[in-house]
C-alpha cells in the first residue's frame, strides 16, 4: 500500500504552493496532477505583490526574475477622450510596487523545480484521483489512475482537494458549496501589440459590454464581457459584428481586428463564483478554487489560492 503524509490532489497554484511549503517543512507530501505537464489554455497570469513577496521570502525571488514575465504599475480605463488611470500600484507599500504578469505553466514550473530540491517532496504528474478513500467515514487517501492506464491508491494523514473550480473531490466529499449568481461569461481571445501602444491593462465598459486588454509583451490578451448565456447567439451574428464591437469600444485596435480569425479564436470561459459553506471534513481539505471558484475578474483567483496554501 502505497503512503504518504498529505496527499495533495491537483498541481494548480493552491496545490504546489502548499506542497512546497508542507516539503520545506519536511512533511511528506505527494502531489497528483493529472495532466502531464503544466501547458494549458490561457488560465490567467496575473501574480500580485503578496504573492511576489512571499516568493522573495521563499529565497525565490531571484529565479521568479529570470522567469520571462511583464510588470505592470497602472490599470487605465477607455472613455471616448483617451485613457483614464484607475489604480497606480506604484503607491502600494512594500518592495513590489506592480502587478507581474507570467504565465501560469512558467510559473508552476517554478514552483515544482523549488519542490524537487526537498527530498519530502514527490509530485506525480499524469496522474488523476478518481475517488476518495474513506474508513469510519473519514477520508484517510484517494484512487488515482496514472498515465499509463494504471491505478492504484495513495493512503494519507490528510488529503488536500486543489482539484480548482470543477472539483470532484469536494463533491464526493458531500461537500456543499453556496453559488453566487454570475450575470456575465468572458470571451478570451488575443490581439497584436504593436509598438507605442498603451502598456499594463486598459479597460472599457458601456452598454452593457466591456472590454480588459492586458499587455503580453508582443500581443494583448484581450477578455470581452458577455451576458451569461448568449454565447451561441451571438456567435450566429457573425465574427466581423464582433470585431466591429472590439474596435467601436477601443478605437486604436480597430486596425488589427482582422487577427481574430473565426470564432475559434474566440475562447469561452463559463464563468462561476462558489464558496464552500464548509472547508473541510475528517481527513480531507479543500483548498483554492476548489473551496471557492473564482471568476477571472480582478485578477485576484490564482493569488488567493496561494493565500489559501500559506495560512494552511
Ligand atoms: C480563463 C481564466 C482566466 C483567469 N485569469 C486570472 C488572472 O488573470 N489572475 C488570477 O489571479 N486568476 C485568474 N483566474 C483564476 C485562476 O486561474 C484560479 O483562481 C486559480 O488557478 C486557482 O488555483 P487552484 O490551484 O485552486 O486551481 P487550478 O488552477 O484550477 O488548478 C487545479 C489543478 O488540479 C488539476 N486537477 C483537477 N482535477 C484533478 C484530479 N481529479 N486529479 C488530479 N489533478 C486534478 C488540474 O489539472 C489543475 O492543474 C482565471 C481563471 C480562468 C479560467
Amino acid at each position: 500500500m502505497e503512503r504518504t503524509t498529505c496527499c495533495v490532489v491537483g498541481g494548480g497554484p493552491a496545490g504546489m504552493m502548499l506542497a512546497l511549503l508542507l516539503a520545506r517543512a519536511g512533511v511528506a507530501v505527494t502531489v497528483l496532477e493529472k495532466h502531464g505537464d503544466f501547458l494549458r489554455d490561457f488560465r490567467g497570469d496575473t501574480v500580485h505583490p503578496s504573492t511576489l513577496t512571499l516568493l522573495d521570502e521563499l529565497g525565490l525571488g531571484a529565479e521568479f526574475a529570470k522567469v520571462p514575465h511583464r510588470l505592470v504599475e497602472q490599470l487605465q480605463v477607455q472613455l471616448d477622450s483617451g485613457l483614464l488611470p484607475v489604480a497606480d500600484f506604484r503607491r502600494i507599500p512594500g518592495p513590489h510596487k506592480h502587478l507581474a504578469l507570467v504565465p501560469q505553466w512558467d510559473f508552476l514550473g517554478l514552483l515544482a523545480d523549488a519542490g524537487r530540491a526537498e527530498p519530502t517532496f514527490t509530485l506525480r504528474m499524469q496522474t488523476k484521483a478518481t475517488e476518495l478513500l474513506t474508513e469510519g467515514g473519514a477520508v484517510t487517501g484517494v484512487r488515482y489512475r496514472s498515465g499509463d492506464g494504471g491505478s492504484g491508491e495513495l493512503r494519507a494523514d490528510l488529503t488536500v482537494a486543489c482539484d480548482g473550480r470543477r472539483s470532484v473531490l469536494r463533491d464526493a466529499a458531500g461537500l456543499r458549496a453556496r453559488s453566487f449568481g454570475v450575470p456575465l461569461d468572458v470571451w478570451w481571445f488575443r490581439l497584436p501589440r504593436h509598438d507605442g501602444d498603451p502598456t499594463g491593462g486598459i479597460a472599457r465598459f458601456g452598454s452593457g459590454q466591456g472590454t480588459v486588454v492586458i499587455d503580453r509583451g508582443d500581443y494583448f490578451q484581450c477578455a470581452y464581457l458577455i451576458r451569461k448565456g448568449t454565447d451561441a447567439t451571438l456567435r450566429a451574428e457573425g465574427i466581423e459584428t464582433f470585431r466591429r464591437r472590439v474596435a467601436a469600444m477601443i478605437p486604436w485596435l480597430g486596425d488589427r481586428v482582422e487577427a481574430v480569425g473565426d470564432w475559434d479564436d474566440v475562447a469561452l470561459l463559463d464563468v462561476r463564483l462558489d464558496r464552500l459553506v464548509r472547508w473541510s471534513t475528517e481527513g480531507l481539505l479543500c483548498l483554492g478554487d476548489a473551496a471557492h471558484a473564482m471568476s477571472p475578474v480582478g485578477g485576484v483567483g490564482i493569488n488567493l489560492a496561494i493565500q489559501d496554501a500559506v495560512a494552511a
